[in-house]
């Protein structure tokens, strides 16, 4: 027998053990099946234990450094993680994937098919769930101690279906078939309370006695980064009923008393945003984030005292990262582990939180800036309410003391002071931390002047920018093997985790032979494409034609509606002029594709939805438009769909409204992928433009700046249309009905908001939109130039690998080691 104690060292005989053996040997004895009934699913279970049992050594290994070396410890915390598939990613990391894949064909099986059998993990909604999960990939690849937190949702994002055009929600079940890279961890437990009392002793010292607890219990999956020698830990939290069932009652023959603690219990960790419609759904919501960001603080710092014996230099040895304000209640949490359960004064807990804790901001939004009821903070955190008040007072003296004004004092307290309505989380968690950073230059520039404006000029060195990247193994390696391995074959293969390099395919982008090959590498993806729109849709499409592609969550700052009006104007002048004789030029063919979802609640973009449905089924069914123009929408967005849409991209919309989109990321992607971006001067596109250069991206329409001063005299669109035909054109077909089967009420409450109020700038912006456009069906008629920009965009995106943001974030922000430090 084995003791633990060699586990390691025993570990290394796996490693000369045949993959392939050790895949069967999982085949038959984990998933408990012989290779004649094996299906696709165990087979791919089979292969993700062999490599999970790979990624363990490495896990074991880095823990153990990590303590030895007492490395500065990062922590991630985020109610999303859009992780997608997890076996190529693995397999790739662990560099295991010619042997896997071969393996898998030598069985007699389709590689694709064992290696998709695995459902996407989608618990997020879009780019911050998804920035989350790059990060987890990077803080492993560049070996920063890092461990993400979150959530173990039974159920995520929604999965969408058309009905009429309609989108529809269906409940998604990812862990059905079990979850193959998870360890259940049933010691790592703890208990997170809820409501209650508070009592003060003589000494002041305050006891919060709940009345309910539940359990979290913690699941954790090994990430591996880049060549797989250090591995990581993303933790996610399950609920689970505190205490046992009472056997009493259910001998009793009330099943249903029985059963309820139980399910109230697990309900905290069942779905991922509870709708917050009711009193119950907020409630919930909240009682989400506060067991996740508890579990998390009281496992950080059971594991901090495994190490040392106080909390006084807790910053020195621990970064905390808030991925929005979702975790801002660490905040007073940590305070009250401090104070009540270490015995430390208010002062000095703040002091030690203010060391530890870093917050970043996703959105401008005042509106999108999370609030809660105080009554219900209250009730739910009555402890909690206190110390925010504490926090409060004492920021009240610090603002004073800089000779601010004490109305806007009341402003930024965390609770105003006078209206006592709201616990308002972006305030809590900007005071509360050491630093605060936006996603990109633009953004941290406006969060400045805008949202924390107030905050920022008490704090001048708290705001700080870290630009968002995305990881260049899901997001080029794996998804884009083609343009990965011609990449490989010019520069070798250093770029994978130094993607800076790829500027040395820069001077051949006007080589004809690298052209050819790219252009070659560009029509297989959009082959690929092609048929998987063909197996979903049924549509049929042109790979000639410019595939034009919008895919991110349904949004009216996003402005998926200014692409499809986009498309019906274009649409109405190929019927106007077939041949494209009166222009003087043939119609450049271009396919429209879009995918996302609506907010469930969110009936505007649900609208667009359907828009963009009942175009595409006038424009693909007109036999005079032909192959001229095509309009897809493909259901459920989600990370595996975006790997096949990327890289068959030419054309890459990010059109949104300047001022709103904090980063994006999906833009990123794109360009890596070298489809061009026609996109607004909004988020991480103005440092794309500053990269790729202003002759490889389409910048168009309003600054940040001019729309702000459009929004704030709150400036008509009817000007605007009244002096455009295409427009006009446009409004009176959304209200005869053209669109809509001669129905003339559909669209009313489009009509509305973007011809009276437009609030977004869609029509404003729609006609530079639109001369941009013909500007790239002229360009895209002459090859070599498309091509030329197009490897430009690839060889200038480098710097926007999640590994530099990774870098920069240990840098200037955790104070944290990682292995280019110090270089
Ligand atoms: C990258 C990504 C996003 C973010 O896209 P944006 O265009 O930046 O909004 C959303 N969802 C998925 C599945 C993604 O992969």
């Amino acid at each position: 027998m084995t003791t633990i104690k060699h586990k390691i060292d025993d570990a290394k005989d796996l490693h000369d053990e045949p993959f392939g053996d050790v895949v069967l040997r999982h085949l038959i004895y984990s998933v408990g099946k012989d290779k004649t009934h094996a299906e696709a699913r165990d087979w791919n279970v089979a292969v993700s234990l062999a490599v999970r049992d790979r990624m363990v050594e490495g896990w074991i290994d880095t823990t153990r450094h990590v303590y030895a070396r007492q490395q500065k410890r990062v922590y991630y915390l985020s109610m999303e993680f859009m992780i997608g598939r997890m076996l190529e990613d693995n397999l790739t990391n662990l560099g295991l994937l010619s042997e896997a894949k071969e393996f898998i064909a030598s069985q007699g099986l389709d590689v694709e098919t064992v290696l998709h059998a695995e459902q996407d993990a989608a618990l997020g909604n879009g780019g911050l769930g998804r920035l989350a999960a790059c990060f987890m990939d990077s803080m492993a690849t560049t070996g920063v101690a890092g461990m993400g937190y979150g959530i173990r949702y039974q159920h995520g994002i929604f999965r969408q279906t058309l009905e009429d055009g309609w989108q529809m929600e269906e409940p998604e079940d990812w862990l059905f078939e079990g979850n193959s890279w998870e360890f259940r961890r049933p010691e790592v437990v703890y208990e997170i309370g809820f409501g209650g009392h508070v009592t003060h002793d003589a000494d002041g010292k305050a006891t919060w006695t709940p009345a309910e607890s539940v359990q979290a219990v913690a699941f954790d999956m090994p990430i591996a980064g880049w060549e797989g020698d250090h591995v990581n830990t993303l933790r996610l939290w399950s609920a689970r009923q505190s205490g046992m069932m009472n056997l009493d009652t259910f001998n009793d023959g009330d099943f249903m008393a029985a059963a309820r603690q139980q399910v109230l219990a697990e309900t905290i960790s069942k779905v991922l945003y509870p709708g917050d419609h009711t009193p119950q759904g907020r409630e919930l919501r909240l009682k989400q984030e506060v067991f996740f960001t508890s579990a998390s603080l009281q496992d950080m710092l059971r594991r901090f005292f495994t190490n040392y014996d106080n909390l006084d230099n807790l910053g020195d040895h621990v970064a905390v990262q808030l991925n929005d304000t979702h975790p801002a209640i660490a905040v007073p949490e940590l305070i009250r582990i401090l104070m009540d359960l270490h015995g430390y004064t208010f002062e000095r807990a703040l002091e030690i939180t203010r060391e530890t804790l870093h917050y970043t901001n996703h959105t401008l939004l005042p509106e999108a800036l999370e609030k809660w009821p105080k009554d219900l903070f209250e009730h739910i955190l009555p402890r909690h309410l206190q110390i925010i008040n504490m926090i409060d007072g004492h920021f009240y003296q610090e603002a004073m003391a800089k000779g601010l004004d004490h109305h806007i004092i009341a402003g930024i307290q965390v609770i105003h002071p006078h209206q006592q309505d709201w616990v308002r989380m972006g305030n809590l968690a900007f005071i509360g931390s050491r630093k605060v950073n936006g996603v990109s230059a633009l953004h941290t520039e406006l969060m400045k002047q805008t949202v924390f404006h107030d905050l920022h000029t008490m704090y001048p060195d708290k705001i700080i920018n870290q630009t968002n990247g995305v990881t260049p193994r899901r997001w080029l390696l794996e998804c884009n093997p083609g343009l990965a391995g011609l990449i490989t074959e010019q520069i070798g293969d250093g770029w994978i985790d130094d993607l800076e390099q790829l500027q040395k395919i820069a001077p051949l982008a006007t080589d004809a032979a690298f052209q050819k090959a790219y252009r070659a590498v560009k029509s297989a993806n959009k082959q690929r494409l092609a048929d998987m729109v063909q197996e979903r849709t049924g549509i049929t499409l042109n790979t000639d034609a410019i595939f034009d592609t919008q895919i991110k969550r349904i949004h009216e700052y996003k402005r998926q509606h200014m692409n499809i009006m986009e498309a019906i104007a274009l649409y109405n002048a190929i019927k106007a002029d077939p041949e494209g004789t009166k222009r003087g030029a043939a119609w450049q063919p271009r396919v429209k594709i879009f995918a996302g979802k609506a907010a469930p609640s969110y009936f505007f973009a649900k609208l667009i939805i359907k828009l963009i449905n009942d175009v595409a089924a006038v424009v693909n069914n007109d036999p005079d438009i032909g192959d001229k123009l095509k309009v897809v929408f493909l259901p459920n967005y989600n990370v595996s769909m975006a790997e096949v849409l990327i890289p068959g991209s030419d054309l890459s919309e990010q059109i949104s409204t300047a001022g709103f989109e904090a980063s994006g990321t999906g833009n990123m992607k794109f360009a890596l992928n070298g489809a061009l971006t026609i996109g607004t001067l909004d988020g991480a596109n103005v440092e794309m433009l500053d990269h790729v250069g202003e002759d490889n991206i389409f910048i168009f329409g309003l600054k940040a700046d001019e729309v702000a001063e459009r929004q704030h005299r709150r400036a008509r669109p009817s000007e605007v249309i009244k002096n455009s035909p295409m427009l006009q054109q446009i409004m009176s077909q959304l209200s005869d009905g053209t669109f809509s089967d001669g129905e003339t009420e559909r669209y009313r409450d489009f009509l509305t908001n973007v011809g009276d109020h437009d609030y977004f700038q869609v029509i404003p912006d729609f006609q530079a939109y639109w001369d941009m456009q013909r500007q790239l069906d002229g360009l895209y008629q002459n090859a070599e130039a498309w091509f030329e920009k197009a490897i430009l965009n690839t060889a200038r995106m480098g710097w926007f690998s999640s590994d530099r943001t990774i870098r920069s974030y240990a840098d200037q922000i955790w104070r944290a080691p990682h292995k280019m430090s110090g270089t």
